[in-house]
């Protein structure tokens, strides 16, 4: 009995940690953010938008305190984080969203970045099962160089066939979302969208946690 009484008050207290930086004594949003890692993330209310080079909703500028986070999280994902940093993701696109499929963007290496599949997981149970994950609709058909070192045009051509999508099965399509943990130049998401919708997906645009400022480090 003392041992399930530990465990209980033991998954009580992990419960009420903040999920960013795992103070339990904090006060918690509804989102399972402390005040203070929310005011150091800087995260703007409804998120940021745009429409260049597709349409794209993320949770901010990919930079400061935001921009650390996310780096710790490539190597070493904490589920719970990005749950939080997805329920709040979900609150600035959920009409959007409803109804749709979403797409983690694949990796171009084998053992890839983790986060993309991850943050559309936790999109999907944000929606409350409104949305649904489709990951099996886009393969990379060949390897890619990676794209860090390459400039814009580089980039671009790098990626020029890299995406092979699965036929539109379904009457009426459902509109599609890709999902990235960051838009960058948003490269891979338009070659990964072009490949989409020439297999007749209507592809809306792209969700990420942040969005790298025009002329910020990366
Ligand atoms: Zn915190």
């Amino acid at each position: 009995m003392w041992s399930t009484l530990w465990r209980q008050s033991l998954e009580l207290i992990s419960a009420a940690r903040c999920c960013a930086c795992g103070d339990a004594c904090a006060p918690k949003s509804s989102d399972g953010l402390c005040e203070r890692c929310l005011n150091e993330l800087a995260l703007p209310e409804g998120g940021v938008q745009g429409d260049q080079p597709l349409l794209w909703c993320a949770l901010a500028p990919y930079r400061g305190q935001l921009r650390m986070l996310l780096l710790r999280q490539r190597p070493t994902p904490d589920a719970a984080l990005i749950a939080a940093l997805a329920a709040r993701l979900h609150g600035c696109c959920a009409s959007a969203v409803a109804g749709a499929l979403l797409l983690p963007v694949p990796s171009w290496k084998r053992a890839g970045n983790p986060l993309p599949l991850l943050l559309a997981r936790a999109l999907v149970a944000a929606s409350a099962g409104q949305a649904q994950l489709a990951p099996q609709l886009l393969q990379r058909s060949r390897p890619t160089l990676g794209q860090h070192h390459l400039g814009r045009s580089l980039r671009a051509r790098n990626l020029q066939g890299a995406f092979t999508a699965q036929a539109c099965a379904q009457q009426p399509a459902r509109p599609l979302w890709l999902v990235d943990d960051i838009l960058t130049t948003g490269a891979t998401a338009c070659s990964a969208a072009e490949a989409l919708q020439a297999a007749g997906h209507p592809v809306q645009g792209l969700l990420a946690l942040a969005r790298t400022p025009a002329a910020a480090p990366r």
